[in-house]
């Protein structure tokens, strides 16, 4: 199938985002070229030789609306996501959760996109950021961006590019004890952190426990030296029962008002948005298994019932730092013609990232097309999502997956927290549906 090159958009990697910004564009009557290195050359966590692969869980988390991750999907069900449409016509029994037999799921959005019309497939490792190339260019080539490419990234984004993920939990404001952790920075220079302070017993019990939780398996490609200089917590723990005091727990400089006295160590949380909603544990980067994550981190004083937004992680992850670089529709601030997409722009999760190229889909069909550009309301979680990965206010973009603690507040106060994701989730969906009429109609 012969293609005209000048108005041809050019994606890099055809996973999870590739494969849905490419649906999007095509059917919207633009000519795409979509690259793919597999089956030539694969990742060391890519197995088939097909499109769009589910690289671990075969799981798209949950698929109640009320869930942060089941209201994404409803907005991307609603926008006519193909990866979505995959999953529910792939899916196998999962209780609430929507999973796949992930062959199927991605020989489903194989067949798609190799039988569209507006789309060619070129199976090749593109070794260049296209930026000499006649048009748009959309870069979505994951957390595990071949290492060529991932060096021209490098350049074009002024070496704004991370490598490895290690990623701190971030908890919800409103889990946190508030009677038992207290407001205060270091020789009292403001508010900005919550303390969570430990006794010399609770340290213990606390490192104790740590240093036998079962950790995250080390996958072949991720090369442990690197992680020295971004230490999980349990292997600062392993260096001696004092290295976490000394470390990421000093009490130095803080005082608990109620006693006025020195913790023997204190655990701090640093705001993660602006909106206050989610808090960073510093210094808790972690390869703990999750439900691990869990037990132990509730061992902290003030965190007994806390609410984990986000897990910590360490594995290898290509990304950028999305709010110095991009613009509200991730295409580059000093290139327009260049956008990223997927996880590679700082999302994190198969359908965060699929949203994220639903949108940049959407976003260069309208632009191509002459048609005026549609804001997206941070009321609805992929707008949330993406303007939290482009938010100028935040310096260091840490991966982000859909959660509550990024959706614009609700402008009443609604009691409990399932009638609150229910107003929520219902809210969000008026303004998708909105949005939807806004895409057809301009
Ligand atoms: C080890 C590991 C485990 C994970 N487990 C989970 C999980 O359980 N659940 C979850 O939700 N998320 C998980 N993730 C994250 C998940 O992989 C991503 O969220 C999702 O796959 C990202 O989608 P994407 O389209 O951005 O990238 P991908 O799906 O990785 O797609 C990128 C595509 O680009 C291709 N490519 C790369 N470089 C080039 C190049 N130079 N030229 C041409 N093609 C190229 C790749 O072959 C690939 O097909 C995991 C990630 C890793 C690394």
């Amino acid at each position: 199938m012969q293609l005209r090159e000048d108005r041809m958009i050019h994606i890099i990697g055809a996973g999870l985002a590739g494969c849905e910004t490419a649906w999007q564009i095509a059917n919207r009557g633009i000519k795409v070229r979509l690259y793919e290195m597999k089956p030539g050359k694969k990742s060391p966590a890519h197995e088939l030789d097909t499109l769009a692969e589910l690289v671990c869980s075969n799981s798209l988390k949950a698929n109640n609306v009320e869930s942060a991750s089941g209201l994404l999907k409803e907005e991307m069900r609603i926008l006519g996501s193909l990866i979505v449409e995959a999953a529910d016509n792939t899916q196998v029994p999962a209780g609430g959760s929507l999973a796949v037999d992930r062959k199927q799921f991605s020989n489903y959005i194989t067949d798609k996109i190799r039988t569209h019309p507006n789309i060619q497939v070129v199976h090749e490792e593109v070794k260049e950021t296209k930026e000499t190339k006649e048009g748009i260019t959309v870069i979505a080539t994951g957390p595990l961006t071949s290492d060529a490419l991932a060096q021209k990234i490098g350049k074009l984004t002024g070496e704004q590019l991370f490598f490895y993920d290690a990623a701190s939990p971030i908890i919800e404001t409103d889990s946190i004890n508030m009677d038992v952790a207290f407001k205060g920075s270091r020789y009292n220079k403001g508010d900005d952190y919550i303390n969570c302070p430990m006794t010399e017993d609770q340290y213990n019990a606390f490192y104790e426990r740590l240093l036998c939780a079962e950790t995250a398996e080390i996958h072949g490609f991720e090369d442990k030296k690197v992680f020295e200089s971004c230490m999980p917590i349990e292997n600062i723990a392993r260096r001696g029962k004092m290295t976490m005091a000394f470390g990421p727990l000093k009490p130095v400089g803080i005082y608990d008002p109620r006693s006025e006295r020195r913790p023997f160590a204190v655990v701090q949380l640093r705001q993660d948005n602006a909106m206050g909603t989610m808090y960073n544990m510093v210094g808790f980067q972690t390869r703990l298994k999750f439900h691990e994550q869990k037990e132990v981190f509730r061992m902290i004083p003030g965190l007994e019932k806390v609410n984990f937004l986000r897990y910590g992680v360490m594995h290898k992850n290509t990304y950028i730092n999305s709010p110095t670089l991009l613009n509200a529709d991730c295409s580059m601030k000093k290139n327009k013609d260049i956008y990223f997409a997927g996880q590679i722009m700082g999302v994190e999760g198969y359908v965060e990232s699929a949203a994220c190229g639903l949108w940049v889909g959407i976003s260069i069909a309208n632009r191509v097309q002459n048609k005026t550009q549609i804001i997206l309301s941070n009321q609805t979680m992929l707008g949330a999502l993406l303007g939290y990965c482009t938010d100028n206010d935040i310096e260091s973009l840490q991966p982000m997956n859909a959660n509550y603690g990024i959706i614009s507040p609700l402008e009443k106060r609604v009691r409990g927290k399932k009638a609150r994701r229910e107003e929520y989730s219902k809210r969000a969906i008026i303004k998708v549906k909105e949005l939807k009429k806004d895409i057809e109609r301009v």
